[in-house]
């Protein structure tokens, strides 16, 4: 059946949140100054404690507390977060992403012209 503008259920949202995430860190700063680094800092403190589904919230929050964001530039940032959808994908059984392939898959597209 048909099935549109309805709520986001847990997966929807995550998929359209981990899309919103790797593309702001895809655009990140290669030479972010120390208010830009600061501010994303501040912005995945504040995310993980907003974000609309408790337990994905709770996961966050303790993942940043050992992993904290690493705001050093564009490449420090996405291969980060990389790492923590990837520690999510592990323990919701799905298969991890290749990191290297990161600024393809949310920034330059697909060497193959896939994306053009
Ligand atoms: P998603 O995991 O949503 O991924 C979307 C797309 O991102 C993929 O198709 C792939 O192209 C790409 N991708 C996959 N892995 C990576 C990576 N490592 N780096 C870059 N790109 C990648 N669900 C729960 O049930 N429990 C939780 O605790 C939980 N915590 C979450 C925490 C956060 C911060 C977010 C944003 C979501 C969380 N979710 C959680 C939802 C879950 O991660 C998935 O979004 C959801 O299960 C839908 O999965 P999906 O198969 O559509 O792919």
């Amino acid at each position: 059946g048909i099935r549109q503008n309805c709520p986001l259920d847990k997966d929807e949202l995550g998929s359209k949140t981990w899309a919103f995430l790797h593309t702001m860190a895809a655009y990140y700063p290669d030479h972010p100054n120390e208010k830009q680094k600061a501010d994303m800092t501040s912005f995945f403190d504040t995310f993980s404690k907003l974000y609309p589904c408790n337990i994905c919230a709770e996961d966050l929050q303790e993942r940043l507390k050992y992993s904290p964001p690493q705001t050093g530039s564009q490449e420090k940032l996405s291969q980060w977060l990389c790492r923590i959808h990837n520690e999510v994908n592990k323990k919701l059984g799905k298969p991890e992403f290749d990191c290297k392939l990161v600024n393809q898959r949310w920034r330059d597209g697909w060497l193959d012209g896939s994306c053009d």
